[in-house]
């Protein structure tokens, strides 16, 4: 956990564009945008990826899916956006803290 990037993003020892937190969830730029708007969005606790969601996770992931629509749309994403979220090695997935990616607006790219 002291080693992972977006614990360090969280914390504020690495910088970030902060586009909203509270006290479950941690949302900011890509930093590597594939489209137009590219949040990624993180829960404030370490937890690997999907394979590692326990029952006592339910109500963060809830809080996180309930947020995606009006993230996007504080993005000017009136008519719908892509959410992405990549699972261990075999799903694409470089960073080891679970995040789910918002993509939309200009340069949408397709699923490969
Ligand atoms: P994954 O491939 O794990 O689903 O997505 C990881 C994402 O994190 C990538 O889209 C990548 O561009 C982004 N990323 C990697 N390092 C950083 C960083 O230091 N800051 C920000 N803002 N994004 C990062
Ligand atoms: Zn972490």
């Amino acid at each position: 956990m002291s080693d992972c990037l977006f614990c360090k993003i969280i914390a504020g020892d690495i910088p970030s564009s902060k586009v909203y937190e509270d006290e479950q969830i941690f949302v900011f730029k890509d930093i590597s945008p594939k489209a137009a708007v590219h949040l990624l969005v993180i829960p404030k606790i370490h937890i690997v990826s999907l394979d590692n969601l326990t029952p006592e996770h339910q109500t963060l992931i809830t809080h996180m899916m309930l947020k995606l629509p009006e993230l996007a749309r504080s993005q000017g994403l009136d008519d719908g956006f892509r959410t992405i979220i990549n699972t261990g090695p075999g799903g694409g997935q470089e960073v080891g803290h679970l995040h789910m990616h918002i993509l939309g607006g200009k340069g949408m790219p397709g699923f490969n």
